[in-house]
């Protein structure tokens, strides 16, 4: 449970850790919501955020949207006005059960105390079965402090693990003769595999099939990312050149460019598995639709497939041509990470921090840029240990979730570490969570990456000249933020380690440090050069050319 408490749900706190619940207080509701909802992602069954009312529950809001768009579980428990008090202006009133429904699949008050077992098993159960999603209880600040009699309590028993679902077995054949036909197949493995923990029979499949594999960016590590198969460093042309392409837990949504030209072919066959039917058929239609989930999918996929022995060839034409960009694009990627010069590129700073990293670290990251280029760089070996902006691209996730990661790794594995790498900017929607981070000495490694601005700075020197020439509002670029600031200072602050880096030599030093001592929080902060960009990119960003 993350929260921030107040009147009037304090007591529902200190009853919660009674019980022997996890409690993390927080600094700001958003940050307190993203982590509950990465616990959910991270476990498949959802954590807690407790709010207070009005305002509280509003901050909460953002980390229910995010969930929601992410399709992760999540419960969200508000104090709300007391009941005798409502229209009457009271404290912090807000109509909440009514503004969550935008933001949940389920958002209810139980109509008494006895009643609120049965309603938490039902939000609990909403946020879980079917497509995962937010759910939201009202608690009026009356019932919490008054009493009732045990035996009138209606009690529910926890709900059962969500049923599992297979694909209609026509469906399956009609898939199976779709991808036997292909002469340029791909797989799409996306963050609902990595919810279903779909690893298994995922892995099964590129290995028993010989098939080339893209994650989407929290897809990443459901099969290992330097495994052979993984075409990862040919993105844009395994989408664009693909003929049948079977998307594992993922929507064509901005993230795979809608599955439309120009970056797909205006005839490519889907195999689409998803466990929510309304997703089917989304932007393009299915060449065959297998609704359920999609670990055991895969299996009935692979059943069928392994009676034909069917194995794709690996000389055909379009693995040579995939190779063939890949090593394009590595080696320019590797160009520009071995410069030289100073202040360092993204590509140099992430060549670094990639060699270093232990193999098994949760990797959380944000920011423009930083997340983009980060991706394509930090390697992930293990399925759900990348978290990230996500669906919705909120900014201002990373300290929630890595404080939600932190906690899920110190229960399964206290050696663990998680890893946060953040824009400058994307750090300073949630930066004062590093009090939250440094007060329960939670293992976390945050690096900045800071190019002064917001996708990209300018250094100090034009900033003094600019604040000698007038107004700052009416003169600083909106992008730009203070050159040169000391992210690692807040980490100090409160008792962690902080380092300030600006050549390869310091930044390789500052990791070895952080990451060998396991007793303190640290932040690197990372000067990177302010027009430092991306590697020259096939396509612009969010191209849908036929709108
Ligand atoms: P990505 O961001 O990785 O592209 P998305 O969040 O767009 O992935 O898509 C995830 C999809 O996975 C959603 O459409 C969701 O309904 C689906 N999904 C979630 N859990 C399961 C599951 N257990 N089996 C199949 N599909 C699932």
């Amino acid at each position: 449970m993350f929260g921030i408490v107040g009147i009037p749900i304090i007591e529902v706190a200190f009853a919660a850790q009674a019980e022997g619940i996890k409690y993390i207080g927080m600094r700001n509701e958003q940050a307190a919501c993203y982590a509950a909802s990465a616990v959910g992602y991270l476990t498949g069954r959802p954590g807690v955020c407790l709010v207070v009312s009005g305002p509280g529950l509003i901050n909460a809001l953002s980390g229910m949207a995010n969930a929601n768009m992410n399709c992760w579980p999540l419960l969200v428990i508000g104090g709300s006005s007391d009941r005798n008090q409502e229209t009457l202006g009271a404290f912090q009133e807000f109509p909440q059960v009514e503004a969550c429904r935008l933001y949940s699949k389920f958002s209810a008050r139980p109509s008494s105390l006895e009643a609120i077992p049965s309603v938490i098993e039902k939000a609990v159960r909403s946020s879980i079965y079917g497509r995962p999603g937010a759910c939201y209880i009202d608690i009026p600040g009356d019932f919490v402090n008054s009493h009732v009699n045990r035996t009138s309590v209606r009690y529910a028993e926890c709900c059962l693990a969500p049923p599992v679902s297979l694909a209609d077995t026509l469906a399956v054949s009609q898939a199976v003769s779709v991808l036997m036909n292909a002469q340029r197949p791909l797989l799409i493995l996306g963050k609902g595999a990595a919810y279903s923990c779909a690893e298994k029979s995922i892995r099964k499949l590129v290995d028993q099939c010989g098939l080339p594999f893209l994650p989407t960016p929290m897809g990443k590590g459901i099969v290992p990312d330097n495994h052979p198969n993984c075409v990862a460093a040919a993105r844009s042309s395994a989408l664009l050149h693909a003929d049948v392409i079977v998307l594992l837990g993922a929507r064509l949504n901005w993230i795979l460019h809608f599955g439309l030209p120009p970056r797909f072919q205006p005839d490519v066959k889907i195999i689409q598995v998803d466990i929510c039917a309304e997703e089917l058929g989304n932007n393009v239609k299915p060449a065959a639709c297998l609704l359920g989930d999609v670990s055991v999918v895969t299996e009935q996929l692979l059943e069928q497939l392994g009676k034909q022995s069917w194995r794709y060839s690996s000389s055909s034409v379009w693995w040579d041509d995939l190779k063939e960009k890949m090593k394009q694009n590595e080696e320019s990627a590797m160009a520009l990470a071995v410069q030289k010069s100073l202040p360092m590129n993204y590509y140099t700073v992430f060549h670094h921090i990639r060699t270093l990293l232990p193999k098994d670290c949760i990797i959380v990251s944000e920011g423009a840029n930083t997340m983009d280029i980060g991706r394509t760089v930090l390697q992930n070996y293990e399925p759900r240990h990348r978290l990230d902006a996500g669906t919705f691209g909120t900014m201002g996730v990373g300290l929630g979730f890595a404080i939600a990661a932190a906690m899920v790794a110190r229960d399964r594995n206290p050696e663990q570490r998680v890893v946060c790498v953040e824009g400058d900017s994307a750090f300073g929607f949630s930066g004062m969570e590093v009090e939250t981070i440094c007060r329960y000495n939670l293992p976390v490694l945050i690096i900045v990456v800071n190019n002064n601005g917001i996708y990209s700075g300018f250094d100090e020197s034009v900033w003094k000249e600019m604040l000698t020439q007038g107004d700052p509002a009416i003169l600083v670029p909106p992008l730009f933020l203070r050159p040169n600031s000391h992210y690692e200072q807040v980490m100090s602050a409160f008792g962690g380690k902080g380092y300030f880096v600006q050549t390869p030599e310091e930044l390789q030093d500052a990791l070895k440090a952080s990451l060998a001592d396991r007793a303190l929080p640290s932040l690197i902060n990372v000067m990177i050069d302010p027009l430092s960009d991306r590697k020259k990119q096939d396509f612009p960003w969010l191209t849908r050319s036929n709108l």
